[in-house]
C-alpha cells in the first residue's frame, strides 16, 4: 500500500498543508489543502473519499476539486462521512453560498455521492478494508484503519485523549499508526479543550497500546514541529516516532 502525504500540518504556510493523505493513487483520506498538490490528471484518479470530520482543515480541499474536475470527471466521486459531517457539507459548504451544490450538479448524475458511515462499520472499497474508528473531538469525528492483503495502518483523525481506540488497535495490530499530536506540553488545557493531544497525553496513551509499530505524528503546529517531536523523543524513547513530513511517501508492507 501507498500513502502519499499531500498534507500533515496543523496550519498552513510554506511547504505546510493540512491534512490529506492520498492512499494507492484512488482512496483519498480527508480533503485539506494538499490537494492543491495534484495534477488535473492525479485528481481524476481519485474514486473515493473518506472524511474525517467536518472541520474546514480536512475539507477545505474537496470542494475546490470539484469545481476544477467538473467538465472532466467520468464517474461520480463517493465520498464517505458521519451523518452529521454530511449534514455540516450539505449546509455550510454546498449552500450555493459559500459553493454550488454539488449534490444535486449536474443535475442527471451530480458529480458526488454521499455515503453515511458510523463508528464501527467496516466497508470495503476497491481493494481495501476500512473500519470507522472511534475519535475524540468537539465535533463528530472518526479514525480509519486501512487494509490491504499485506499490510495495515490507522489513523487516528484529530483526536484528543480517546481511552476506547486502543483495546482496538490491540486487537487488529497495524502495521503504522498515524497520530495527532498538535500541541507541546505547555499547551496542555488548549489541547484538552480543541481535542488534540501533547506529547505527554501520548505517553498516557501509548502505554494501552501493548503492540509495537511504527508511530508517525501528524497535525503538529506550525513553529513548534520541533518542540514536539524533542518532547515526544523525551518522553518515549524506545518507541519508533517518527515526524510525518510533506511530500513523503510512504510504502507500506508488512515486516
Ligand atoms: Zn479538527
Ligand atoms: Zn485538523
Amino acid at each position: 500500500m501507498k500513502i502519499d502525504v499531500l498534507g500533515c500540518s496543523g496550519g498552513i504556510g510554506q511547504g505546510l498543508k493540512t491534512t490529506t493523505f492520498l492512499v494507492d493513487d484512488s482512496l483519498l483520506l480527508d480533503a485539506g489543502t494538499g490537494l492543491e498538490l495534484l495534477t488535473m490528471e492525479r485528481m481524476l484518479k481519485i474514486r473515493d473519499v473518506i472524511i474525517t470530520h467536518a472541520h474546514i482543515d480536512h475539507i477545505i480541499g474537496l470542494p475546490l476539486m470539484l469545481a476544477t474536475i467538473f467538465d472532466q470527471h467520468k464517474e461520480p466521486l463517493n465520498i464517505y462521512a458521519l451523518p452529521e459531517v454530511i449534514d455540516a457539507l450539505k449546509q455550510h459548504i454546498f449552500n450555493w453560498t459559500i459553493w454550488p451544490d454539488y449534490t444535486c450538479l449536474p443535475e442527471e448524475s451530480p458529480i458526488i455521492r454521499l455515503h453515511k458511515i458510523k463508528k464501527g462499520d467496516k466497508l470495503s472499497l476497491q481493494d481495501k478494508n476500512i473500519e470507522v474508528l472511534p475519535a475524540q473531538h468537539p465535533t463528530p469525528t472518526v479514525g480509519y484503519l486501512i487494509s490491504d492483503a499485506n499490510a495495515s495502518f490507522a489513523f487516528t483523525g484529530d483526536s484528543g485523549i480517546n481511552d476506547e481506540l486502543w483495546p482496538i488497535l490491540n486487537d487488529r495490530k497495524p502495521d503504522l499508526l498515524i497520530i495527532d499530536v498538535s500541541f507541546t506540553d505547555e499547551i496542555d488545557e488548549l489541547a484538552r479543550l480543541s481535542g488534540h493531544l501533547t506529547p505527554s497525553h501520548l505517553q498516557e496513551q501509548l502505554a494501552q497500546l501493548n503492540h509495537d509499530c511504527k508511530i508517525m505524528i501528524t497535525h503538529l503546529k506550525p513553529g513548534f514541529e520541533d518542540t514536539i517531536m524533542q518532547q515526544c523523543h523525551q518522553l518515549l524513547p524506545d518507541k519508533q516516532i517518527y515526524r510525518l513530513h510533506h511530500n513523503q511517501i510512504i510504502n507500506l508492507s508488512s515486516p
